[in-house]
């Protein structure tokens, strides 16, 4: 027998047709003699309608008042899926963030789990019932209600897997699985039979928003075993856990992430000194502006050059303080670029290979792409392009590391 938590979203709870088809997929596990807890999203739209409704009052509701509200889209689910699970038999008990108890940290809208109590589920399931638990909310010490930012859900199935000591959390979703890049630019892109936390982090911060970042994080660190399967449809879905031993077997390259919402900020000619590149960067995140690739060079004259990349809803207050930083250090010039691009090709078998680099750029200066910057990690290397070549470099380099479906 096996525990499993169960997380469904919007759109697998989006109508009452949808959550009778999700009964009958829990009762299914459950005749299988499985003990499964369920965490679901509100039914899809409701989160951004309940916020409409906040928002023809005031545009700056009370957080703690917002929390009260939006929670409740989650509260609607778990009571009509345990209707609907008692309809076909199945004994199964709904709890809020609160009942359980989620406890969280008091920042609403953003709150941080801090501890499940896991024993009334446990004594639910003991007794042979299936568990569902209002994904996305908790309460803090005082009992406020909470919730735990856009897409929560998943990482409310991923801490109670954590706390129940789960053997696997399956987050079902609208697609089948995590695909070695965006399926919608490159069509031979192929389901993802596994891929470690790592890589899936490295994944989703690029760009592949199949699940929560936070949830991942999580879930590597309680080493909780994430499996992404469609609820549309039955398959095996995507496997996210610990890194394998066997990397020989693995492809070099496991995906190709990519990002369109970055812009470059190039400052020139800076003084080649201790404290330049705290003055410019350090302004920059005082602003709290998060910075992303980040690329310095010293010419032959001793003059700095310092290119960075920002969100591009950041951009034009990026580019005003590094205006009068570049004033106030006396630079040459300050350029910015919003028609850029990033793509990153992942794979923890990079570890274990050498020139995979050089292969990357082989690939896009055969499509004779330019390079703007670079950077790399342990398990990644991004570069940044002319918008206009993104999926052109994504397609090929999707190709070049030998990713395609076969057809
Ligand atoms: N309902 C919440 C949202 O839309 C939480 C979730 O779906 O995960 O963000
Ligand atoms: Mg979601």
């Amino acid at each position: 027998m096996s525990l499993i938590v169960q997380k469904y979203g919007g759109t697998s709870v989006g109508s009452i047709e949808r959550i009778q088809a999700v009964a009958a997929r829990v009762a299914q596990s459950h005749k299988q003699g499985d003990q499964v807890v369920v965490a679901v999203s509100a039914m899809s739209g409701e989160t951004n309608r309940l916020i409409g409704l906040a928002k023809e009052i005031e545009p700056q509701p009370a957080a703690r008042e917002m929390d009260v509200l939006v929670s409740t889209g989650e509260q609607v689910t778990i009571a009509l899926l345990c209707m609907a699970l008692h309809k076909i038999g199945i004994d199964a008990k709904s709890y809020t963030g609160s009942q359980v108890r989620i406890l969280t940290d008091n920042s609403h809208g953003k709150a941080r789990i801090k501890e499940i109590d896991g024993h009334k589920m446990q004594d639910d399931l003991d007794a042979g019932r299936v568990v569902v638990v209002a994904g996305f909310q908790g309460s803090d010490e005082n009992g406020n209600i909470t919730t735990l930012g856009r897409g929560g859900s998943d990482t409310t199935a991923v801490a109670l897997a954590a706390a129940l000591n789960a053997d696997e959390c399956q987050i079902y979703t609208d697609v089948d699985g995590v695909y070695t890049t965006d399926p919608r630019v490159v069509s031979t892109a192929q389901r993802l039979e596994k891929i470690t936390f790592e890589e899936m982090l490295e994944m989703a911060s690029q760009g592949s928003k199949v699940l929560q970042i936070r949830s991942v994080e999580f879930a590597g660190k309680y080493k909780v075993p994430l499996r992404v399967k469609s609820s549309f449809e039955d398959g095996p879905g995507t496997l996210i856990s610990l890194e394998e031993d066997d990397l020989m077997e693995k492809a070099v390259v496991s995906g190709i992430a990519f990002n369109r919402d970055e812009a470059k900020l190039t400052i020139r000619g800076i003084p080649d000194q201790p404290g330049v590149a705290y003055k410019v960067l350090g302004a920059i995140s005082d602003a709290n502006i998060e910075i992303d690739v980040i690329v310095q060079n010293v010419a032959k004259d001793n003059s700095a050059t310092i290119t960075f990349t920002v969100h591009r809803n950041d951009l034009s207050a990026a580019h005003k303080l590094l205006n009068q930083i570049a004033k106030d250090l006396g630079a040459i010039e300050v350029e910015a670029d919003d028609a850029i691009a990033k793509v990153s090709i992942v794979g923890v078998g990079m570890r274990s290979h050498a020139g995979v680099a050089a292969k990357m750029f082989e690939v896009l200066a055969a499509e004779n792409i330019n390079i703007q910057l670079i950077t790399t990690s342990e398990i990644k290397i991004a570069v940044v392009v002319e918008e206009r070549y993104l999926e052109l470099a994504v397609r090929a380099l999707h190709t070049g590391f030998g990713l395609d479906a076969p057809d």
